[in-house]
């Protein structure tokens, strides 16, 4: 008590002499609190969007129907159109005008996405395709050409409009990649308008220059496989939470879209097979008679059966080869013929977009899937040169995808899902999608191939459910649709076959790059993403998986998900809608998860600092004699201690210098009587459970963590006992909730440790395992020793020796980059292939962190570079090359980017 008030006393005098002194903040050196609730950074919720993350009591989007007439003239690679937009305005405003995305317009060469992409890294060697895309994109005259914007019959107010006001041309305003049509009168809510557009543009070449659709030419019979998207003037959204979603069109983020129905008539040579979002409405006028009865017979089988089948294809394509024989060009277009038209007529009811595929080239396959209580048609479209790989895999890999989305999401709701081979490596549309795989002219094909393949199919007939079902806002954020795909496509692999080569999902693959450089959160919006693919498909998928195994398990995190998607099914859902359902699902908080995977770059390195272990001292004088005599009796001398044993010493010949202290009786840790008796009145103080617990064995082990990466994780823990027994520990999250640097852990027990260890199971993306082990573990770093190999000189070659050295140094490179290891090169496809035409972005530096070499090295991931194939997505683990029949360069480059 009295040194209590004397160390009060103290303080306040401390205080006081340093009060005039600012003081400096060390109150905690730990400033930042990664368990702070993410509120303040989140939207206010309301009644649009409430705290719960489901939509509010007022939600309400806009609505928009298109009546739409396409026709593609093949010869000149062209496509006109008019588009009849029905727009209804279910939002609480009047609106004046409506903006609408001219997504072709990017392509035009003045466009923002051409004229700001930075130059590439030139010099040095350059692949044939990146410069020949450069070029193209200078020739290529492309944009939409507005003919005519005009207001067409409302039918809820065409009884208030004279025919010449409804016919009016209406002012309009084009913006880059954006069109402001103003209204001759202002749109009350509750009220719809009829705007009619019409209109054409040259249809990109999708080998040569990257995009989400074009054609593909085929020189050898002279066709082409159209991949048609972004085809008309689609209404931008209007939203509760930006107003118009007016970011320009820059190539990365994606598209932000009105759900509504779609008629669309689409005209094309006679002789091509077409395919569309929504189903067939005359298959009458445009299927001969026997696809129709192959088509009605889908259902007796299990397999894919065939509607057009590859003998019909290559007749069809062979056809109009030799027919254009006689008039071919030197460009291999048809000269001015007339060519027999069919119109295809396609009905999509709650869509937000539409696509449509033609050549005269289509293999067609499909197959029944059942959903529920519904029977959906899966369906492939592919050339003879994506044969054998498309028979046996695309139309199951679609079923697969329905089957295993549905279980985690909703029922897929539309009665076709359709996968088409061409162009474009990987890019979804409602109810159609286009995957690029193909095998090798010969027919072979490598375990990538095959594998990139599957997985890209899977991914893209995924992203009906992200996008476009869970309407995400994909121009702002673009882990909402392809990092939720990617983790349902990562467990849809796994359900595939077992050890399927996945790419994206297991935590340890996103290692190198969370411990690389050059990144931004994953809360960022899509065109200012750096490493496109792992930071906005690979990072949110491994984030979820972590917190579906690890941290939440999987019922709850199942249950949660699910009601996420249920909730925002066919609506439009923002980031903090995801993250406050997760969290009011699964009955857990979860800010500081979000604030760390989503919302900073820290990465996670756990290690183990030291282990202490305390015992409890009983007091009892006689053991504490008993073990300093034992530590006495083991401490080694010191070398001095040695060295002067022989010593001769004065005492030993002066007598006379010896006294009680130099005699055997005195002991100097002798116990003393007053010492028992001191113990044993402490020990008449205490109870029975008292005294027992003194005489305890019980190890008290305190482990020190330091959190070297800054991002907060559970730690995993496994402890190895003196009798080979083991246990797994889980400490949660929160343990850092005091101190986000360091913590120490007590673990009790009776039994001796000898060895622990964190995340033995590798599930939490640890980047540095080295210090993840108590005692430290020492592992071997090999390295690989080559023999110097002296180049010829000038006049050796001048004599005409052999020079053959050059290859034998090369080798080894060459090995690994033709190694068609699936497992290895899985990861650099997986990055590579994901470009669809979504921007911009090489993901180079993945794959060279993937391979260890180089992972902070991000030259090469040029941001937002063209001549790069764009950042697309993951979606598949083979790996990219170019494809048979493919002349073009961009081809290749996109080869291995789906989006
Ligand atoms: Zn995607």
């Amino acid at each position: 008590m009295i040194r209590f008030v004397y160390l009060i006393v103290l303080a306040c005098v401390c205080a006081g002499s340093v009060s005039a002194q600012p003081l400096p903040n060390l109150k905690h050196s730990d400033a930042r609190d990664p368990f702070h609730p993410i509120q303040s950074w989140l939207p206010t919720p309301g009644v649009y969007r409430t705290a719960s993350g489901a939509p509010g009591p007022l939600y309400w989007q806009q609505r928009a129907d298109y009546d739409i007439d396409i026709t593609l003239n093949d010869s000149e690679r062209s496509l006109s159109g008019e588009c009849r937009i029905t727009y209804h305005n279910d939002s609480p405003h009047t609106l004046t005008y409506v903006w609408f995305q001219l997504d072709q317009n990017r392509f035009r060469n003045d466009s923002a996405a051409v004229q700001s992409r930075t130059a590439p890294s030139l010099g040095g060697r350059s692949p044939f395709k990146s410069v020949q895309s450069l070029l193209a994109q200078e020739t290529f005259d492309g944009g939409y050409n507005i003919d005519s914007v005009t207001l067409a019959e409302s039918p809820k107010r065409s009884s208030k409009r004279s025919a010449r006001e409804s016919e009016s041309e209406l002012h309009h305003v084009i913006v880059d990649t954006m069109m402001r049509v103003d209204l001759p009168e202002p749109l009350p809510a509750g009220e719809s308008t009829t705007i009619a557009i019409a209109y054409h543009y040259n249809i990109v070449d999708a080998t040569v220059i990257r995009a989400r659709g074009g054609y593909e030419y085929f020189d050898e019979d002279d066709n082409a496989i159209y991949e048609i998207a972004q085809c008309f003037p689609r209404v931008a959204a209007y939203t509760d939470y930006t107003g118009w979603q007016h970011d320009q069109f820059l190539g990365s983020g994606e598209f932000t879209l009105e759900l509504g129905d779609y008629k669309v008539n689409i005209t094309v040579p006679a002789d091509m097979v077409v395919t569309a979002t929504g189903t067939l409405s005359n298959p009458q006028d445009v299927l001969k008679e026997e696809w129709i009865e192959r088509l009605g017979s889908i259902h007796e089988n299990t397999k894919p059966t065939f509607i057009v089948t590859p003998e019909e294809a290559k007749a069809n394509e062979t056809a109009r080869a030799s027919k254009s024989s006689k008039t071919k060009k030197r460009s291999g277009k048809q000269s001015g013929k007339s060519v027999e038209t069919k119109t295809w007529v396609f009905n999509a009811k709650n869509v937000r977009d539409f696509a449509w595929a033609a050549s005269r080239k289509f293999i067609w396959d499909a197959m029944p899937v059942q959903i529920g209580d519904r029977t959906v048609t899966a369906m492939s479209f592919y050339p003879n040169e994506a044969e054998p790989l498309w028979s046996q895999y695309s139309t199951e890999a679609i079923a697969h995808t329905l089957e295993v989305y549905g279980r985690y999401t909703f029922d897929y709701p539309y009665d076709v899902a359709i996968s088409v081979n061409g162009p474009v490596y990987g890019m979804e549309y409602p109810m159609i999608c286009f995957n690029g795989p193909r095998p090798e002219d010969d027919g072979s094909y490598s375990k990538a191939t095959k594998y990139g393949l599957i997985s890209v199919i899977i991914h893209e007939v995924g992203h009906n459910f992200f996008p476009m079902i869970v309407n995400s806002d994909e121009r702002q954020w673009t882990w909402m649709d392809e990092g939720l795909n990617t983790f349902l496509q990562y467990l849809a692999e796994q359900e595939w076959e077992e050890d399927y080569p996945s790419s994206r999902g297991p935590a340890e693959k996103i290692v190198p790059y969370m411990r690389g450089g050059r990144q931004r959160p994953i809360m960022t919006g899509s065109d200012e993403i750096l490493q496109f693919g792992a930071n906005a498909y690979a990072k949110p998928a491994t984030a979820l998986n972590i917190l579906r195994d690890t941290i939440l398990g999987r019922e709850r995190f199942d249950f949660a998900f699910r009601e996420y998607c249920r909730r925002w099914k066919f609506k439009r859902p923002t980031p903090a809608d995801f993250f406050r359902s997760m969290e009011d699902a699964a009955g857990t908080n979860l800010d500081w998860f979000w604030r760390g995977w989503f919302y900073s770059t820290e990465h996670v390195d756990i290690a183990i600092d030291s282990v202490e272990l305390y015992v409890i001292d009983s007091g009892d004088p006689d053991e504490a004699h008993e073990r300093k005599r034992r530590e006495d009796d083991t401490r080694e001398d010191t070398p001095s201690d040695e060295l002067n044993r022989n010593l001769p010493r004065r005492i030993e010949w002066q007598p006379g210098l010896k006294d009680f202290y130099n005699s055997p009786e005195y002991d100097e840790d002798k116990v003393e009587e007053s010492d028992r008796k001191t113990y044993q009145k402490f020990l008449d103080r205490l109870d029975e459970d008292e005294r027992a617990l003194l005489q305890r064995t019980t190890q008290f082990y305190v482990l020190k963590f330091i959190n070297k990466g800054g991002l907060v994780m559970p730690i995993p823990l496994r402890v190895y006992y003196a009798d080979s027994t083991q246990e797994q520990l889980m400490l949660p999250p929160e343990i850092w909730r005091y101190n986000s640097k360091e913590v120490k852990k007590l673990l009790l027990t009776e039994k001796e440790i000898v060895r622990v260890e964190i995340d033995p199971k590798r599930e939490i993306a640890d980047t540095d395992t080295a210090n993840n082990h108590w005692p430290p573990k020492l592992e071997p770093t090999r390295f690989k020793l080559f023999k110097d190999e002296k180049k010829k000189n000038a006049m050796q070659k001048a004599r005409g020796d052999d020079d053959d050295d050059d290859d034998e140094t090369d080798s080894d490179e060459d090995d690994s980059d033709d190694r068609d290891d699936a497992s290895d090169k899985s990861e650099k496809d997986s990055v590579e292939k994901v470009s669809k035409e979504k921007g911009a972005e090489s993901e180079t530096s993945d794959s060279k962190s993937s391979t260890g070499k180089a992972s902070d090295s991000e030259a090469s991931d040029s941001e937002a570079s063209d001549d790069k194939p764009a950042k697309e997505e993951s979606a598949r683990p083979g790996k990219s090359k170019p494809n048979r029949k493919r002349k073009s360069s961009a081809a290749d480059t996109n080869a291995g980017k789906s989006e």
